[in-house]
């Protein structure tokens, strides 16, 4: 039987989630023309309707600066301007392929998230991508019930605990109901994440990031 090594301990912050940050894609950048020397856009996230940040990129001959601005709760206040370096590589059948180099790391990458004051590369800002929560929620499921079933106990994340089986010592079957109410909380708490981030989706698929060519 596994111990409670796995999961967020108590008192440990939940590390953000990518989808809470603003992505910005060195692709679409491409693809709009945005990085051709002297281009200049403007790039907005919006989310349930209405513009949560927006960005003016403009594009040098190995560089953007993103004049970025935080537009939540309504205010609309300079967050930073800063300045990030483009590679290219070519690929195996020709053609340039671009990338940001984090401006932290200094790797190269398609997608720096402006969580924050400062755009980096998903690594540096420390983001996870939901499905690992999602793996972490279905993992401490599946422990609960593999420890129910090994006490002879109903399984079910609503099922009670039942009966110490004869010849356990009571330290150990109070340890375990411990270790099962841990696992179904941390479940449970997997499940409600799941359940806001569907509603985010849900929400998402009116978003887009909208490109205003100037
Ligand atoms: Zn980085």
């Amino acid at each position: 039987m596994g111990g409670l090594g796995s999961g967020r301990r108590p008192g440990e912050r939940p590390r953000r989630k990518t989808q809470d940050a603003l992505p910005l894609d060195v692709r679409h950048l491409a693809r709009a023309g945005a990085l051709s020397p002297d281009a200049e856009f403007i790039w907005e996230w919006s989310s349930g309707g209405g513009v949560r940040a927006s960005a003016v990129v403009r594009a040098g001959v190995d560089n953007v600066a993103i004049a970025f601005q935080d537009l939540r709760q309504g205010v609309t206040r300079e967050v930073n301007s800063q300045r990030v370096r483009i590679e290219r590589t070519t690929g195996p059948v020709g053609g340039a392929r671009p990338w940001f180099l984090c401006p932290d790391c200094e790797r190269r990458v398609a997608i720096i998230y402006g969580a924050g004051l400062w755009f980096s590369c998903r690594t540096c800002k420390g983001l996870v991508y939901a499905s690992q929560g999602q793996n972490a929620g279905m993992r401490a499921t599946r422990r609960a019930h593999r420890l129910q079933r090994a006490m002879g106990w109903p399984a079910g994340l609503f099922a009670e605990p039942g009966e110490k089986p004869r010849g356990m010592h009571w330290r150990t079957y109070w340890r375990i109901r411990a270790e099962l109410a841990a696992l179904i909380g941390e479940s449970t708490e997997h499940a409600q994440d799941r359940l806001k981030m569907a509603n985010r989706a849900l929400a998402r698929l009116q978003d887009n990031i909208a490109i205003v060519g100037r």
